[in-house]
């Protein structure tokens, strides 16, 4: 079982970091990547620079040096080369971001059920002894909700990792003529529940060696992933900040959290009556085989 912190005002996220005690995992010099999604253009729905700012105070008192970070996507817009990206997260308010170049990529072997080799983004991987992911709760149309594994996972990913992440070649009658390993185009043929497994198993990679914590906003709960151009009506009013050690444990804390909120979407399992082909405890549930972390967890709320 994990420990779980919770605030109710998400302008206190400062006393979270401390609740939590979250500078025990930081040292003096360290550089501390802060793993966020600077929205599509259009987007109103992502975390904005303030809501996470105190955050990157609390580093700096320790006398760190965090940046922001997030890695090219593999659909077409501005967020798939580094120079568009970097003036996205710069356009919604993020300064000293770095973001890696297509051929910066950071192979890591694993021994997991889908991947025995990773392709991960590697700039902030290299770089960076201190991992903190700075996460906006929110639906997804392939893996329900969003959380800290699909940050971690998906996010982590270069271009060809996420790739990797979407394909499902060996069921796919397109595999004799197919290019898309070569051009690194985008590839949506992965069902929901494997491709929840396999953006675990990268948030596995990610976290390999690292000194780790996780902060989900639950604001603006948006059906829809920060990737879209536009953002729907929230499915409950904002409930709060949860902070953790254990992505597996937030994100399962984070679920039952919007469960538990009377919102527009009648439903106890929210998530599900939106996407209902989407079984979103799958990535939960791959998590803990792969010892990622628990879905049980202790509540602690702080005030
Ligand atoms: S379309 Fe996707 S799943 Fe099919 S062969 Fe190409 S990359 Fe693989």
């Amino acid at each position: 079982m994990s420990k779980v912190f919770f605030i109710k005002n998400p302008d206190k996220v400062d006393l979270l970091f401390d609740a939590a005690n979250i500078k025990q995992i930081i040292n003096p010099n360290d550089y501390v990547a802060l793993k966020i999604h600077f929205g599509e253009p259009g987007n109103a729905a992502f975390l904005k620079p303030n809501e996470v700012e105190p955050i990157w105070g609390k580093i700096k008192a320790c006398r760190a040096n965090p940046f922001y970070t997030d890695c090219n996507v593999l659909y077409n817009g501005p967020r798939k080369e580094t120079k568009t990206h970097l003036q996205t997260a710069k356009d919604h308010g993020y300064t000293n971001v770095v973001i890696p170049e297509e051929d910066d990529v950071l192979i890591k072997e694993v021994n997991l059920k889908h991947f025995k080799k990773l392709y991960l983004g590697g700039t902030a991987l290299k770089k960076a002894p201190v991992i903190i992911a700075l996460t906006h709760f929110k639906g997804h149309e392939l893996t329900g909700f969003g959380g800290a594994l699909k940050n971690l996972g998906m996010g982590f990913g270069s271009r060809l990792g996420k790739l990797k992440m979407h394909q499902d070649c060996r069921n796919c009658d397109q595999v004799k003529t197919c290019r898309k390993n070569q051009t690194i185009e985008a590839c949506w043929v992965g069902s929901p529940t494997v491709v929840q497994e396999k953006i675990v198993e990268y948030a596995y990679g990610a976290v390999q060696g690292k000194k780790c914590a996780y902060f989900n906003f639950i604001i603006r709960v948006s059906p829809n992933c920060d990737c879209f151009g536009h953002n729907d009506e929230p499915i409950v009013p904002d409930i709060g900040v949860l902070a953790s050690f254990d992505p597996a444990a937030i994100d399962q804390a984070s679920v039952d959290l919007v469960n538990q909120t009377r919102g527009r979407i009648k439903s106890s399992n929210k998530f599900r009556a939106i996407y209902s082909n989407v079984n979103w405890e799958a990535q939960l549930k791959h998590a803990e085989e792969i010892g990622l972390g628990y879905r049980k967890y202790e509540l602690v709320i702080i005030s």
